[in-house]
This record gives structure tokens, C-alpha cells and sequence, in this order.
């Protein structure tokens, strides 16, 4: 029995959903010292080692108790695929059989990984297959943390430097988890990441932003893609509930670091929100934000019945927002040949491919070596 499988049989609970302190509780009520959950938490975030054989600085009987009381496995990877652009897709599937997507986007200076906080999502925007799924369930914080610790294992000796929650879900509707798994990525004895590297990107939760700003002010994006009250509505459901104005004055609120600032996600679609009135909408909705706009074209999926913006009508708009001082940059999802676009893959899988994520290290190495 693999890796994996033994995962997915699992009932024990997950060794990375636990944070510092409820290691050093957990240690407390075994009877040992304090400092060796300190000691855990540092094997497994920091080195990113996942058997607690391993952990030699512990005592065997404790790391015969690790192992018996908790699951230590990875995530069980369905399937694994890399796009001509480097980056790379891995679909996962839960205990419940469930599937969710991570994607890897190395580039020369940092390796980002975009990481889902949920299966599904419940939000129904029209543009998006994630929300055709409906939601499934939450992923617990060990499970969000599984998808660096898979990621870095998928890496040939790099890790993760950046972080941004744009997978599958909307990350507000599951804040507890989420802001737990942001919390152990920037501690120092985690994974260690600056907080300016962690994106949270939200379709608009504007109490819950409230919240993060007070709890972890991480850095914001917002799927904004109209400024027009009646327009947005109609694309995310989510603006009946928080309009545009109510969304404003979170973000106005919202302590973001006054050099990055908030960035906005515009999804260009022809005819629906790509004329230059569209964009002078924008212009006024973003005044008083120091703001970044994201112009993705629409990336098509069976069924979807719009289309991406035409050439022109995309550089007019950017242009109208640069000569306005807004950073406009046009981007293209990535692995676009892997289905690259958020909740493509899950939706359109056909054949399992079980890998294990520590022959797949193997594999790798030995690549190397040969190269
Ligand atoms: S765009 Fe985001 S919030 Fe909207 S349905 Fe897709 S995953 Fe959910």
C-alpha cells in the first residue's frame, strides 16, 4: 500500500492541522515537555518533513506515538500535469474522493502556487466553472498547508516563495481555516513567508474583510470584473448581497500595505464589460484606492457562452486605465494547455493517474542527477 492510499483510509486526525500552540497543548497532555511541540511543528513546516521516524531529535517512543495518533500522509494526487509554460497542474483528491486543484507557477526569481481553500464554491459567478460545481465542502488548514508541502516536494530543490488563494472557493467562506493556514505560512517557525507575499483573493465578502484587516492584513484582491451595480450582480451573485459602495468602503478601510495597495481581478468578456464606459466606471469606482488592475481574458471552458474581449477593445481599456495612472497589466492564465483556468481541471477529468508525491520527488532526483 502507497502513500496515498493509505491516506485516503485514514481516520486519524491530520498532523498538519494542528498550530504551535496546539502542539505544545497536545504535548502537554501526553506528559511531555512543552518545547517538544515547538520541535514537531519546526520538522514538519519549516523542513517539510513529513515521517516522524525522521524526527531525530525526539525521542523514539514519542515518535512511535506521533505516528500511531495522527496521519501524516500527503494528499492523494489524481493527476499531474505540466504546461509548455512550466507550469504545473495537480488535481487532488480528498478522503472523500472528492477533487480540488493546486497550480505551480515557478518563475526565475519566486515560485508561486495558487492553492484552493475550498471544493467548490458556492458564489455561482457566471464566468467561472468553480462555481458551476456548487460547494462540496471546506478544507480544513492542514489540507490548504498539504498543497505547499506537495508543492514543495513537486520542486526541484525550490519551495514556494508566494502564496495567493485564487484555486478553487472563496477563501472568505471559510475564514477560520484559512486565516489559520495564513497564520502558520508567515510564522517564523512555519513556512516562514513574508505577509506580503500571501494573497487572499475575494469575490467581495466585505464583513470579512473587515475582519481579516483586523486579524491579518495579508495582501487583498478582489475579483471585481464591473463596476457597474446592476452588471455585477448579474456576473457574481455575491453583489446582491455586498454592493459595490458597501464593498468600498471595506477596502477603503482595509490596511494594505500602502506600497502594493489592493489589486483588482477584470475579467475581459466581449461586449459584457470591456467599452470604454466600462472602464471609466472603474476609473471612478477606484478613486481614493491605490489600485492595481489584472486584465485576464475570459479563459473559455465548454459551456461557457462568452468570450474573451477582442485585441482592440482590450488595449483601449488598458490604456484609458494607464494614462489614469492605473497599473493595467493584461494576464493570461497560466498552463491554459492543462486547463490552467480555476476548477477546469476537476470539472473535466477523465482518467485517474495515481502518483506518489515522494516517487514523484524520487523521480525527480534522480533526473537531476542524470542531467
Ligand atoms: S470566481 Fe471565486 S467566488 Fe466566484 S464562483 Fe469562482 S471560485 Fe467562487
Amino acid at each position: 500500500m502507497n502513500l496515498n492510499s493509505l491516506n485516503i483510509l485514514s481516520s486519524k486526525p491530520l498532523a498538519f492541522d494542528l498550530s504551535l500552540d496546539e502542539w505544545r497543548a497536545w504535548c502537554q497532555s501526553q506528559g511531555l515537555a512543552t518545547f517538544v511541540g515547538k520541535q514537531i511543528f519546526l520538522w514538519i513546516f519549516q523542513k517539510g518533513t513529513l515521517d516522524p521516524e525522521e524526527f531525530s531529535n525526539i525521542s523514539k517512543e514519542i515518535r512511535l506515538r506521533l505516528k500511531e495518533k495522527f496521519s501524516w500522509n500527503l494528499p492523494l494526487v489524481d493527476s499531474h500535469l505540466c504546461s509548455k509554460d512550466g507550469s504545473e497542474k495537480l488535481l487532488i483528491k480528498d478522503r472523500e474522493g472528492n477533487l480540488f486543484e493546486m497550480v505551480l507557477m515557478p518563475y526565475e526569481e519566486r515560485v508561486t502556487l495558487c492553492l484552493s481553500s475550498q471544493v467548490g464554491c458556492k458564489r455561482g459567478c457566471t464566468f467561472c466553472q468553480t462555481g458551476r460545481m456548487g460547494l462540496k465542502r471546506n478544507l480544513s488548514s492542514g489540507e490548504i498547508l498539504s498543497q505547499i508541502l506537495l508543492a514543495n516536494y513537486c520542486l526541484k530543490g525550490r519551495r514556494v516563495t508566494n502564496v495567493v488563494f485564487m484555486g478553487m472557493g472563496e477563501p472568505l467562506d471559510n475564514f477560520d481555516e484559512v486565516v489559520k493556514a495564513c497564520q502558520i505560512m508567515i510564522h517564523p517557525d512555519g513556512f516562514g513567508l513574508s505577509k506580503q507575499r500571501v494573497t487572499i483573493s475575494t469575490s467581495g465578502l466585505a464583513p470579512e474583510i473587515d475582519r481579516l484587516g483586523e486579524v491579518l492584513p495579508v495582501r487583498l484582491a478582489i475579483s471585481l470584473h464591473s463596476a457597474d451595480d446592476e452588471r455585477r450582480s448579474r456576473m457574481m451573485p455575491v453583489n446582491r448581497q455586498y454592493n459595490l459602495a458597501t464593498l468600498k468602503e471595506s477596502l477603503l478601510r482595509y490596511p494594505a500595505p500602502h506600497r502594493l495597495g489592493i489589486t483588482f481581478e477584470y475579467v475581459m468578456i466581449e461586449g459584457e464589460n470591456d467599452s470604454i464606459q466600462d472602464a471609466k466606471k472603474l476609473v471612478k469606482y477606484l478613486s481614493g484606492i491605490r489600485a492595481k488592475v489584472n486584465l485576464i481574458p475570459i479563459n473559455h471552458f465548454p459551456g461557457l457562452e462568452m468570450k474573451a474581449s477582442q485585441a482592440d477593445s482590450l488595449r483601449a481599456f488598458q490604456r484609458y486605465l494607464a494614462d489614469r495612472s492605473i497599473p493595467a497589466p493584461v494576464r493570461y492564465s497560466r498552463g491554459q494547455d492543462i486547463s490552467g483556468g480555476c476548477g477546469q481541471l476537476a470539472a473535466k477529468r477523465e482518467e485517474e493517474i495515481h502518483l506518489d508525491p515522494r516517487e514523484l520527488h524520487r523521480q525527480r532526483r534522480r533526473e537531476l542527477r542524470k542531467n
